[in-house]
C-alpha cells in the first residue's frame, strides 16, 4: 500500500501456452512485470507450445502457470458429471510436472456457470479469471476476475457488446464518457492505467501471443508495457495474488 492509503495493482496473463508465449515473458521480464500464463494440457489448436521445461523455466523467473482445462473445454458446455474431473484432472497433472500448487483457472473463452465456480472451488482453486474488459475496481468475486484490456484491436461494438456481458452500467458510462468510445486497445490501455494511479484498482492486461505474433501487434505490446512499467506504488504481481484485493462478491 502506497502513502495514501491506495492500492494500485498491475498484473498480466497469457492464455493458451503457446510457445510465443516466451517472447511474451522476455519482454515483461526485462520490465520487471509479472503475469500468469494459462497452458491447457493438450496443446491449442496443435500450436507448437511451452514444454515442461519452459513452464519451470517461467516459474523461477517469478511468473506464475494456471489451468486452462484439459484441452482448452468450454466450461459452460461440458456436462456437469466432467466438471469435477476437467478442473481437477488439469490442476493435478500441471502439479506433478512443476512441483508447484497451481492456484488459478481461467475459463476458455471466458464462459462457466455457478456449478463451475463450485467445481473450481472443490478442487482447491483460488479463483478465476474471465474475459471482461475495462474494469479496474476490485468489487467482484475471485472466481469472476475481470480483465482491464486486451492486446487486441477490438472494434466500438466489441467492447460494448462485452460491457454489456458483464452488465455494469459504470464501465459503459466510463466507456462512453472517459474513453470517448475509443478503439486504440494502447490508448484505452493507458486511461485506464491513469486512472488506477488516481484512484487505486487492478490494471490487468491479458492476451493470446499467437494472435499478438498473427497481427503483429509486438511493438504496439511493447509501447504499452513500457508506459506501466517500473512505477511508483504500483505492486507488480501475479494473477494468484489478485483474490486477496478483490473486497466484494458482485450483486
Ligand atoms: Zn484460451
Amino acid at each position: 500500500m502506497s502513502v495514501d492509503g491506495k492500492v494500485r495493482i498491475v498484473t498480466t496473463s497469457w492464455d493458451d501456452g503457446d510457445i510465443r508465449d516466451l517472447r511474451i515473458a522476455e519482454l515483461l521480464h526485462a520490465r520487471s512485470m509479472r503475469g500468469t500464463f494459462y497452458v491447457p494440457i493438450e496443446p491449442f489448436n496443435g500450436n507448437p507450445s511451452l514444454s515442461k521445461t519452459d513452464m519451470r523455466a517461467l516459474i523461477t523467473e517469478g511468473f506464475e502457470i494456471g489451468a486452462h482445462g484439459i484441452a482448452h473445454e468450454i466450461m459452460s458446455e461440458v456436462p456437469v458429471g466432467k466438471l469435477d474431473y476437467i478442473v481437477g484432472t488439469c490442476k493435478a497433472i500441471h502439479e506433478d510436472n512443476l512441483g508447484q500448487r497451481i492456484r488459478m483457472f481461467c475459463y476458455p473463452r471466458g464462459r462457466y456457470t455457478g456449478l463451475v465456480v463450485q467445481a473450481l472451488k472443490r478442487a482447491g482453486y483460488e479463483g478465476a479469471r474471465t474475459v471482461r474488459l475495462l474494469a479496474t475496481d476490485t468489487r467482484y468475486s475471485p472466481f469472476d476476475l475481470p480483465t482491464t484490456t486486451q492486446v487486441y484491436p477490438h472494434t466500438r461494438v466489441e467492447y460494448l457488446r462485452n460491457i454489456a456481458k458483464a452488465r455494469k452500467l459504470g464501465r459503459l458510462h466510463d466507456y462512453v464518457t472517459r474513453l470517448g468510445l475509443g478503439d486504440d486497445w494502447v490508448e484505452i490501455g493507458k486511461k485506464l492505467f491513469d486512472r488506477v494511479l488516481h484512484e487505486g484498482g487492478i490494471w490487468h492486461l491479458w492476451g493470446h501471443s499467437w494472435e499478438i505474433d498473427q497481427l503483429g501487434l509486438w511493438d504496439e505490446f511493447a509501447q504499452m508495457l513500457d508506459y506501466v512499467c517500473r512505477r511508483q506504488d504500483v505492486l507488480y504481481v501475479n494473477n494468484s495474488d489478485l483474490p486477496q484485493y478483490v473486497t466484494r462478491r458482485p450483486n
